[in-house]
């Protein structure tokens, strides 16, 4: 089923001048950037973007990072397009991400792991939502 997720490049992609890189692995493993957009978080976009991990001990570093430097933010569409981003992203922490995901070949630490993919249909339409308009995402 065709469908669509959404997709972050984090602040240290765009440090190290990789969003080429990482977007040449997701095209080179099926999935289309039909959106896609360069942007600063500030604090109350990232704060509320990751709402759910408020209480865990890391949201504030997590926060910080993200308004760290400037984030690529994409709309991803393809078959399977949740679950096949997150095959492709690998584990949270890049210690324990396969060969040949995103994670494994260029994220630097459980934090500062280079890409965010939506966990949920669901969850992917209200991250979409909160970054683009309809008529941004173009297939
Ligand atoms: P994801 O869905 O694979 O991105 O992982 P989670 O939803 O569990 O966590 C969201 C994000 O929080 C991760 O991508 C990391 O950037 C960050 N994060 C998770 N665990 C830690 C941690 O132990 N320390 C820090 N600093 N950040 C973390």
């Amino acid at each position: 089923m065709t469908e669509h997720t959404f997709s972050i490049l984090k602040p240290d992609a765009t440090r190290r001048n990789l969003t080429g890189a990482v977007n040449a692995v997701i095209e080179a493993a099926g999935l289309r950037i039909v959106a896609q957009k360069r942007i600063h978080m500030t604090s109350a976009q990232a704060g509320k973007f990751y709402e759910v991990h408020s209480e865990r001990p890391f949201f504030g570093e997590l926060v910080e990072f993200m308004t760290s430097g400037p984030v690529v933010v994409q709309v991803l569409e393809g078959e399977n397009a949740v679950a096949r981003y997150r095959e492709v992203m690998g584990a949270t922490n890049p210690a324990n991400a396969d060969e040949g995901t995103i994670r494994k070949l260029f994220a630097e630490s459980v934090g500062e792991n280079t890409v965010h993919g939506s966990d949920s249909q669901e969850n992917a339409a209200l991250e979409i939502a909160q970054f683009f308009s309809g008529l941004e995402i173009v297939g």
